[in-house]
C-alpha cells in the first residue's frame, strides 16, 4: 500500500514537474546559485530519528539550506498541488538568504499573510524565525505571489 502510494506519487511528481510557473522559478533560482533538488527534505533536526521502531516523522514541504544554497522539494507537493506554491515560499527565503550575504535576513516587506496562514509561522518559537515565514507566508498568499517572488529574487540577488 505504501509502496503504491510511493510509486504514484513519483510518477505524477515526473510528469507535474512541467508546470509552466514552477519551472520558470526552478531555473531563476538556479540561475541565482541556487540547487532546488525534487526529493525528501533531510532530517537533521531529529538526531532520534527511527530509533526504537518509532514511525518515520513528517517531513517539511520545503526545506532551504541557506549555507549550502540547497532548496529541497517534498515530492509530495506535486500531488497536493501545492508545487509552485511550496516553492514560492522557498523563494523568498532564498531572496533572504541573499539579502544577508548568506544568511537569512528579513526584507521588510509591508505585506501581512492572510490570517488562516498565521498558525503556520506563529508555532515557530524563535521570534526571528517567525518574522521570516511571515514573509514567506505573506508573500505565498499573495494573488500575485510567483510574480512578487521572482521580483523579490531579482531585487535581492544579483
Ligand atoms: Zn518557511
Amino acid at each position: 500500500m505504501l509502496e503504491s502510494f510511493l510509486l504514484s506519487s513519483f510518477l505524477i511528481s515526473q510528469s507535474s514537474i512541467a508546470e509552466p510557473k514552477f519551472l520558470a522559478l526552478k531555473n531563476q533560482l538556479e540561475k541565482f546559485g541556487f540547487q532546488v533538488i525534487i526529493a525528501l527534505p533531510p532530517l537533521k533536526h531529529s538526531p532520534q530519528q527511527n530509533i526504537g521502531g518509532n514511525p518515520p516523522l513528517p517531513r517539511p514541504y520545503g526545506l532551504l539550506e541557506s549555507s549550502k544554497k540547497i532548496i529541497w522539494i517534498n515530492p509530495v507537493v506535486f500531488d497536493l498541488q501545492i508545487a509552485t506554491q511550496t516553492l514560492i515560499h522557498e523563494s523568498v527565503h532564498a531572496a533572504q538568504v541573499c539579502a544577508g550575504g548568506g544568511k537569512l535576513k528579513t526584507l521588510g516587506l509591508d505585506i501581512q499573510p492572510i490570517n488562516y496562514a498565521r498558525p503556520f509561522f506563529l508555532r515557530y518559537a524563535d521570534v526571528h524565525r517567525q518574522d521570516l515565514e511571515r514573509e514567506a507566508y505573506a508573500v505565498q498568499t499573495q494573488p500575485n505571489s510567483f510574480e512578487l517572488a521572482t521580483s523579490l529574487l531579482q531585487q535581492n540577488c544579483k
